[in-house]
C-alpha cells in the first residue's frame, strides 16, 4: 500500500491547484480523478468551454450588429455551430492537457478511478467503469476532498439530457435551438442564454425572484436586464415554475405568476440552471466519520478541516461561492496549512463575474448588505457613456459603482457592468486587499483612454472630488 503526505480526491481547480502547491512545498502527493481528463467541471464543462463559446458568439454579435457603426460592411455572415463547438473542444483539450503537464512538473502522482474512504486515513480507488480492473488502496496523513458539484434540478423536473438539459449538454449542442427556455436567471442561464440568443435562437428566461443575478448588487441586475432585453432575450421574473414536460421534440413549461397568473411556454429545449449541489456520491464519507451540513456540503471549520482531523475539504463541495478561483484559493490555503505555513483567504474579496455582454462584476459588500448592516456609506458612480474609451469602442452601455465608508472613505464594495469589466475588477480587488480608500484610487495614474478610468472616476465621485471627465 502506497503512503502519501497528501491525497487529493478530485482534479478541478480546487484539487489540481492544491496538488501543484503541495508539490511545490515538497509534499509527497497524489491526485485521484474519476474521469479520463483532469481539470474538473471548470476546465471540462464549465468556465473554459462556456467562455470559449461566449467569445465566439460575441464576435459574431459584433460582426452582425456593430460592424456597420464602425463603417464595415460584412455580407453573408454565417455562424457555424458545429465549428464553434469543435474550437471549444480544442480549447478544452489544451487546458486539460496543461493540468497533466502541471502534475508531472510538480511530481504529483495521478490515479484515474473513483475514490472512496475505507477509514480516516485509507482511500480505495476503483476503476471508473466499474469493470474488473484492479482496485488500489492508498494511505495518507492528509486527505483533501475536492469533489466539486453537479447541476441541481427541481423535484418535478426530469433531466433527460436531450431536450431538458443542464449546462453540460447546453455546451455541446450540435443544432441551434429554435426556442430555448431557461429555468433560472442566474449566471449559467444568462451566459448560455446569451450564447444562443446571439446565434439567433429565441430565448425565454423564467426566474423565481423579481430580479436576474439576484445575489449581486441590485443595480447590476437592473442594468443587465435592460441590455439583454435589447439583445432579444425575453424575461419572466417572479414566476414559479410548476412543470416542465417533454413530448417528442417539444418541451412545455408551466409557471405561476405574472399578469395572466399562469404562464405556458413551448420550446424545443429547456435548460435547467437553478444552481448546483455539492457532490459527495460514492465517497463513503461515513467510513471516515466525515459529516455533512444541512445543505449536503462537507462540514468544515474556518481552516477547511472536516469533522475529522487530517481530512480537509475545499471548493464547491464546501460552504461559500461556487467559483473556480475560490476553490483554487482554498486549495493553496490547505496545502500551505499542511506544510506548516500561515495562509489566509479573504472571502469578502472573492470577485464574482458574469461573462455576458456587457460583462458584470462585483466584489465586497453590495449596497443591500450595507443597508442591512445599518452602515453609513457613500456611493460614487461613473457611466460608460461618459468614457472616451467606451465611446471610441462604441461600447457605451454600463457603469461603475463604488461604495465607501462614509467616515473613512475605505472602499467597501465595487460593482461594475460594461466592456472589459471582468478584467477591471482585479484593480478593485487589489485596492480593497490593501484596505485602500476611494481617494487613493484618485491618486493613481490610469492610462488614457482606458475602460479602467471609469473606476477611477467613480472613486473620485465617491470621495467627493469632482470627476475629471464629466
Ligand atoms: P470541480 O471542478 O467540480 O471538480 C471536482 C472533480 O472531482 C471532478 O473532476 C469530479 O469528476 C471529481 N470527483 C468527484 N467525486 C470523485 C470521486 N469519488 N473520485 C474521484 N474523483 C471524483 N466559476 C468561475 O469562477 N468562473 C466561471 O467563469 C465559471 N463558469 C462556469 C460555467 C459553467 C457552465 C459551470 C457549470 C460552472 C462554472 N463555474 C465558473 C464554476 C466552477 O466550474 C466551479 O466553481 C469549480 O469547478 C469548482 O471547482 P472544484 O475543484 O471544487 O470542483
Ligand atoms: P445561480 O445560483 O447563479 O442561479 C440560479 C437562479 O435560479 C437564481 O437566480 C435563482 O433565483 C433561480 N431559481 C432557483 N429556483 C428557481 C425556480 N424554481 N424557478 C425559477 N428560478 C429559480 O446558479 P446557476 O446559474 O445554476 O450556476 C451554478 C453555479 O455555477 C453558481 O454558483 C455560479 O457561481 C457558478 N457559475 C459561475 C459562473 C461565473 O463565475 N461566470 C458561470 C457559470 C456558473
Amino acid at each position: 500500500m502506497t503512503t502519501y503526505d497528501v491525497l487529493i480526491i478530485g482534479s478541478g481547480p480546487g484539487g489540481y491547484i492544491a496538488a501543484v502547491r503541495c508539490g511545490q512545498l515538497g509534499l509527497k502527493t497524489a491526485i485521484i480523478e474519476k474521469y479520463p481528463t483532469l481539470g474538473g467541471t471548470c476546465l471540462n464543462v464549465g468556465c473554459i468551454p462556456s467562455k470559449a463559446v461566449l467569445e465566439s458568439t460575441e464576435l459574431y454579435q459584433k460582426a452582425t450588429h456593430q460592424f456597420t457603426e464602425h463603417g464595415i460592411d460584412a455580407d453573408n455572415l454565417r455562424a457555424d455551430l458545429p465549428r464553434m463547438m469543435a474550437r471549444k473542444d480544442r480549447v478544452v483539450k489544451k487546458v486539460c492537457d496543461g493540468v497533466v503537464f502541471l502534475m508531472k512538473k510538480n511530481k504529483v502522482d495521478v490515479l484515474h478511478g473513483v475514490a472512496s474512504f475505507v477509514d480516516a486515513t485509507t482511500v480505495q480507488v476503483e476503476p471508473s467503469d466499474g469493470g474488473s480492473g484492479e482496485k488500489q488502496l492508498l494511505t495518507a496523513k492528509n486527505i483533501i476532498i475536492a469533489t466539486g458539484s453537479k447541476p441541481s434540478t427541481l423535484p418535478f423536473i426530469t433531466l433527460d439530457k436531450e431536450r431538458i438539459i443542464t449546462s453540460t449538454e447546453a455546451l455541446a449542442l450540435r443544432e441551434l435551438p429554435q426556442h430555448l427556455i431557461i429555468v433560472g436567471g442566474g449566471v449559467i442561464g444568462l451566459e448560455l442564454g446569451s450564447v444562443y440568443a446571439r446565434l439567433g435562437s429565441k430565448v425565454s428566461v423564467v426566474e423565481y425572484t423579481d430580479a436576474i443575478i439576484p445575489t449581486m448588487d441590485r443595480t447590476l441586475g437592473k442594468e443587465l436586464l435592460r441590455s439583454l432585453k435589447k439583445q432579444g432575450l425575453e424575461f419572466y421574473l417572479s414566476h414559479k415554475v410548476t412543470a416542465v414536460e417533454r413530448t417528442g421534440d417539444t418541451v412545455k413549461l408551466t409557471a405561476q405568476g405574472g399578469p395572466s397568473a399562469e404562464l405556458q411556454l413551448e420550446g424545443d429545449y429547456c435548460l435547467v440552471s437553478v444552481g448546483r449541489r455539492p457532490y459527495t456520491d460514492g465517497l463513503n464519507l461515513a467510513a471516515a466519520g466525515v459529516e455533512l451540513d444541512e445543505k449536503g456540503r462537507v462540514k468544515v471549520n474556518e481552516d477547511l478541516q472536516t469533522t475529522v482531523p487530517g481530512i480537509w475539504a475545499i471548493g464547491d463541495v464546501v460552504r461559500g461561492a461556487m467559483l473556480a478561483h475560490k476553490a483554487s484559493d482554498e486549495g493553496v490555503y490547505v496545502a500551505e496549512l499542511i506544510a506548516g505555513q500561515a495562509p489566509e483567504v479573504n472571502y469578502l474579496l472573492i470577485p464574482g463575474v458574469v461573462y455576458t455582454w456587457p460583462e458584470v462584476a462585483g466584489v465586497g459588500y453590495t449596497e443591500e448588505q450595507l443597508k442591512e448592516q445599518g452602515k453609513t456609506y457613500k456611493v460614487g458612480s461613473f457611466p460608460y457613456s461618459a468614457s472616451g474609451r467606451a465611446l471610441a469602442g462604441a461600447d457605451t452601455e454600463g457603469l461603475v459603482k463604488v461604495l465607501t465608508d462614509a467616515q473613512t472613505d475605505e472602499i467597501l464594495g465595487v460593482h461594475m457592468i460594461g466592456a472589459r469589466i471582468a478584467d477591471i475588477i482585479a484593480e478593485a480587488v487589489g485596492i480593497m486587499h490593501f484596505r485602500g480608500a476611494a481617494e487613493d484610487v484618485g491618486l493613481i495614474s490610469h492610462a488614457h483612454p482606458t475602460y479602467a478610468e471609469a473606476f477611477k472616476e467613480a472613486c473620485l465621485n465617491a470621495a467627493g472630488i469632482g470627476a475629471l471627465n464629466m
